[in-house]
């Protein structure tokens, strides 16, 4: 019998500040950073797991610190036993008496717990061979409403609800699954629209991106009315009107000002305004919404779980989900979060960028469409062009489309190398 032998954990942080990369109204010089764990097992197969926490510098050593306080939980256990009920190990970790106060379901232990959860599905996708999404996409909907806690989901969401949902969409799971593999999965583009970026560069890399293939871009928002308005203006007479152009104000404004500046914005045709306000304020989410129609509002990158979104949900305070791979606590959590907006028929775009998002969140999005809401109609998963040189299975980006990946895992590990090269002391 396998055992866990340990979690080795990582501070690996990237100098992405000294060229502005990732550059927001409110993040105006990140360095993307990991807070690393791999779970190793005495298993013959050699195979470890690989998960992560995506921040951007300061503070990755308290996530580290979160990531330690979780290897009690692991160490000694049964390799097969846990990756055969990962909905019951999400529990306990989740749930964990003491550890709980730290949140409870949000911040740093929550994410510390998503990390481990993810790499505890990496393990278990190499040992099967499989791509993350293509072992989920093989789960019944009765194995996969297992992974799922429906604790205070129940008001809008029951267990039973989920299985209807999971089961109107297995007819289709076969060829939506042969559809991805020759298409891909659609993607827009955030690589343009940094606020640290000067006007040369920004018309620069809303050509590439068009060139590219991608039929939507990003641009950041929220620090200055004029400065949005002229590049806004450049990147609209660059693009053209056949490209949709989205904006982020990354949680700038209160409630008045967030319409105002929009309805200043408006002109310029918005695919969606992004995290006008704070993440955990869903009635103002719901104000802004209400007031800047039809532009619709979009968040999720900073939704701390599953009840503030279905809170969202219930308020009609998005009309663009945008979960996270690393925010909430994993894949079980995520998988709770896609049920929540096919039952309210809102489309999923997830975030993605910093450090190995893409690599991860793809997963999700494609087991979405193939197991769930069994739709890319407004659909696309962020990509942003950076730091991928560091993962065993790079995301493909082609023609503005992800191609489904195909290697074994959750697309979650890092170089050693890397690793070594970037940890922080
Ligand atoms: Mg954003």
């Amino acid at each position: 019998m396998a055992r866990i032998l340990a979690l080795h954990t990582h501070d690996v942080r990237f100098p992405t500040s000294q060229t502005l990369d990732g550059s927001d109204a409110m993040n105006p010089d990140p360095d993307y950073s990991a807070s690393y764990v791999r779970v190793l097992t005495d298993a013959d197969d050699g195979l470890s797991g690989h998960g992560f926490v995506f921040t951007i510098g300061r503070g990755n050593d308290v996530q580290v610190a979160a990531l330690r306080a979780l290897e009690s939980h692991l160490v000694g256990r049964d390799v097969d036993a846990t990756l055969d009920d990962l909905g019951g190990v999400w529990r306990e970790l989740v749930h964990d008496s003491q550890l709980r106060w730290l949140g409870p379901e949000k911040g740093v232990m929550h994410m510390a717990v998503g990390a481990v959860i993810n790499a505890l599905w990496d393990l278990r996708a190499k040992r099967e061979g499989k791509p993350l999404w293509q072992v989920l996409a093989a789960m019944s909907p009765e194995q996969l409403v297992d992974l799922v806690d429906f604790r205070y989901l129940t008001d809008a969401l029951t267990r039973e609800e989920a299985l209807e949902l999971l089961r109107a969409a297995e007819p289709g799971r076969a060829r939506r699954q042969r559809s991805l593999l020759a298409e891909g999965y659609p993607a827009y583009t955030t690589t343009p629209g940094w606020l640290g970026y000067d006007d040369e560069k920004l018309a620069r890399l809303c050509r590439e991106a068009v060139a590219d293939g991608f039929t939507q871009i990003k641009l950041k928002v929220g620090a200055d009315l004029d400065d949005d308005l002229r590049r806004l203006r450049i990147a609209r007479d660059t693009c053209g009107p056949g490209i949709r152009i989205a904006v982020d104000a990354n949680q700038r404004w209160d409630v008045d000002e967030a319409v105002r500046w929009v309805t200043e914005l408006k002109p310029f045709d918005l695919a969606w305004i992004e995290e006008p306000t704070s993440p955990d304020d869903v009635l103002a989410h719901a104000a802004i919404a209400r007031a800047v129609a039809p532009v619709p509002v979009a968040s999720g990158e900073h939704i701390a779980n599953r009840v503030v979104f279905k809170q969202f949900l219930q308020a009609d305070a998005l009309s663009v989900l945008q979960l996270d791979a690393t925010r909430v606590a994993g894949v079980n959590e995520n998988i709770a979060i896609l049920l929540l907006a096919a039952k309210f028929g809102v489309p999923v775009c997830p975030h993605a960028g910093g450090v190995g998002l893409c690599e991860a969140v793809q997963h999700l999005a494609m087991f979405d469409y193939v197991a769930v809401s069994g739709s890319t109609q407004g659909r696309m998963i962020e990509f942003v062009d950076h730091l991928h040189e560091h993962f065993l299975s790079p995301v493909v980006v082609r023609d503005g489309r992800y191609r489904a990946p195909t290697t074994p895992g959750a697309g979650t590990e890092m170089y050693a190398a890397s690793l070594r090269e970037y940890a922080h002391d």
